[in-house]
């Protein structure tokens, strides 16, 4: 007997009813016809928005998609915001809701429904290929932007986080399995699934090509109807990754949706006609995309406009996200922000500055219709104030080393481009060497060498080493792939217009051997619960910047920790305040983080968790109370014996600061053992 959920078969809800009163009118060739996208793998590909048909004798109006992780892939012009990754270093949910906002209002505008994303993976190793996809290593971070992606993208259109579950190596992610035991899968890799599933309320989930525990995602019955549909209650649709993501089991175990047509789903009709796969399968299906159809208002037209597409509106946002998506690594001597008044001549360095370096040629791709790059925002920065020296190349000539020599400041862009990481057999696949090319570190080394006052640029989609050069430079400031209007962005951080306030999402390791093994090789792979910051944590090793870490160019006082109990049980939100000052000189953001401890359980836990942010604009000398709402159930861990959440009795630690790192104020939490706990 398959267990249908959404079966609702003593409904009075008016919605509900709808759904019914179409699903009792269809025929089961029809219904099977909903269950697969129509478009064809030809030239425009990825270049038109994919169909999956409607019913239009019954006024059933199809779903049309695109892509979307940065912006939406299928139309020429759309803009292109900075990476998820850039998006997860600002820690602001309420920006990356605007963000979600703006790209469903593009893709309303240009007729579609469904916009492929957010990525939510958890960035277990930073080799993946698609790190840049998605908001960094922590269930936490991710679970607070996905939530805001899905709330803002759904304004619009209907979203789909991906790629449900365990996606986090490219070479092999058609054939790969990965093995993770209960208590990991619940709380590290499918927490943040949850919460855009029920906090969220995401219509759709994509599952993912790779195996979980045997089986594929796309027909993996624990995943779509154990977790998903069932212990979640999950009232959207499942639909497949795309053109390999469908299995002879899938639609059995739960996958609603082949994408991008008919394929494993040709046989579906016969299947059901001959008793193989029951018709309350397909009725299940079919009842849950005509129900987010309805619920969506997809039967009716669109009220946005193309004037929206690229709009001045969207632009200023993605040049907001990938000022607030910038980390401020190193400044020595404050040599950040330059004074243009005191400069003569600068130096702007590397193949890199006037490159257009958005991110991954794979389908996360967007085509802006022009691009800001790192060397244009200078240019147009510094005007004819200063003189500037653009050399655009990566290997040096004596004449070159004059010029930087001879300069007031360098600025080196380098980094990673889409040569070097994306999604595998369409870009670049993975990226097994965390370092920068030979070529790359002696360019920064040179010009180091011959100017103290190098300051470096870097572009990328996840954490890069650099034990080789980081000492030689003066300043870094992290960009990630910082969208269309990025080069304006760093212009204003360079030359203090703005200032930093991004964090990293991910640690920055001094080399891979700090990390867990990154295997894109074989077959078989192993999850275990300790991945990032809490690998690291547990080992005593020290990064080379830690996850959560960012500088700026004013300093902040986080003072005075208080909550608002200190006993709590399972319901309960607890209230921690701390004040927040501006101690320095230029107004500026801070983000102040929270974290709990374990100590004494009697499991194996994380030496801390992040649980809780918030970011604060603060003028020079002001101060603001800063609140983190805890609610107690974040405590509680997966009990796998009894299948269900529980709470420890635990005296908690709670520690507050500024990065993983750097957390100088501490409180205690007593919470009473109780299970099972809704952690709903
Ligand atoms: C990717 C998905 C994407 C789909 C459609 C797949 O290869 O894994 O993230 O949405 O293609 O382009």
């Amino acid at each position: 007997m398959i267990a249908c959920s959404s079966d609702r078969s003593a409904s009075s809800n008016p919605l509900e009813d709808r759904v019914d009163a179409l699903l009792s009118q269809m025929t089961l060739e029809e219904k099977v016809a909903q269950m697969a996208g129509n478009t064809a793998l030809g030239a425009d590909y990825g270049r038109e928005l994919w169909n999956v048909p409607g019913l239009e004798r019954l006024g059933i109006p199809p779903f049309r998609m695109s892509d979307g992780p940065r912006g939406v892939g299928v139309r020429d012009g759309a803009t292109a915001f900075p990476v998820a990754m850039a998006r997860g270093a600002t820690w602001n949910p309420e920006l990356e809701r605007r963000v979600g906002e703006a790209m469903g209002r593009e893709l309303r505008a240009i007729g579609g429904n469904v916009l492929l994303g957010p990525t939510i993976n958890n960035l277990r190793h930073p080799s993946w290929g698609r790190s840049q996809e998605t908001y960094g290593e922590d269930v936490h971070l991710l679970s607070r932007m996905g939530v805001a992606m899905v709330q803002g993208l759904q304004q619009y259109v209907l979203a789909n986080p991906k790629h449900f579950a365990l996606n986090s190596i490219e070479d092999t992610r058609f054939s790969v399995d990965v093995t993770v035991d209960e208590r990991s899968l619940r709380e590290i890799y499918l927490a943040h699934f949850r919460a855009a599933v029920h906090e969220g309320g995401a219509a759709s989930i994509m599952s993912a090509y790779n195996s979980v525990n045997g089986q594929f995602c796309g027909e993996n019955e624990v995943l779509l109807r154990g977790i998903l549909k069932g212990d979640w209650g999950f009232d959207g649709f499942v639909l497949s990754d795309f053109v390999l993501g469908t299995h002879p089991s899938s639609a059995l175990n739960g996958l609603d949706l082949e994408m991008p047509a008919a394929a494993v789903f040709r046989t579906l009709l016969t299947q059901v006609q001959t008793g193989e796969v029951p018709e309350e399968v397909v009725d299940d299906a079919v009842r849950r995309m005509v129900r987010k159809k309805l619920e969506y208002g997809l039967d009716k037209p669109s009220p946005v406009d193309e004037s929206v597409i690229a709009s001045d509106a969207h632009l200023a946002l993605a040049q907001d996200v990938a000022t607030e998506g910038a980390v401020l690594l190193k400044n020595q001597r404050s040599v950040l922000p330059l004074d243009v008044s005191g400069l003569t001549r600068i130096a702007v360095v590397g193949s890199l500055a006037g490159a257009i370096n958005i991110g991954d040629t794979g389908s996360s791709s967007v085509r802006p219709s022009f691009v800001i790059t790192p060397l244009q925002g200078i240019v147009d920065a510094v005007g004819d104030e200063v003189a500037i020296d653009q050399i655009g190349r990566d290997v040096l000539g004596a004449d070159d080393l004059a010029l930087i020599a001879a300069a007031d400041a360098v600025i080196v862009v380098t980094g990673l481009s889409a040569e070097d990481e994306g999604e595998g057999g369409i870009g670049a696949g993975d990226r097994l060497d965390l370092g920068l090319s030979a070529e790359r570190v002696a360019l920064l080394q040179d010009c180091a060498a011959a100017n103290e006052r190098t300051i470096v640029v870097l572009e990328g989609g996840s954490a890069i080493t650099m034990a080789d050069w980081l000492a030689d430079i003066e300043a870094l400031l992290m960009i990630w792939y910082p969208g269309q209007m990025g080069g304006e962005a760093v212009a204003d951080l360079l030359f203090g217009d703005a200032n930093p306030s991004g964090k990293l999402p991910i640690t920055f390791p001094t080399g891979v051997d700090q990390l867990p093994p990154f295997d894109n090789v074989s077959d078989e792979v192993t999850y275990g619960y300790f991945h990032g910051y809490r690998y690291l944590d547990r080992n005593g090793s020290t990064p080379e910047f830690p996850f959560g870490f960012g500088m700026s160019y004013t300093t902040f006082s986080i003072e005075n920790l208080r909550a608002s109990q200190t006993e709590a049980r399972a319901g309960d939100v607890v209230r921690f305040s701390v004040d927040v000052t501006n101690t320095g000189s230029v107004p500026g953001a801070e983000v102040v983080q929270l974290y709990v401890a374990y100590p004494g359980s009697a499991m194996e836990r994380s030496e801390r968790d992040l649980k809780g942010f918030a970011k604060v604009m603060l003028e020079p000398g002001a101060s603001q109370t800063v609140e983190i709402a805890l609610p107690v159930s974040e405590l509680a861990y997966y009990d796998v014996s009894a299948s269900a959440w529980a709470l420890e009795g635990l005296e908690h630690a709670i520690h507050v600061g500024s990065s993983s790192r750097d957390l100088p104020l501490s409180a205690t939490l007593t919470v009473a053992a109780q299970a099972p706990v809704s952690v709903y």
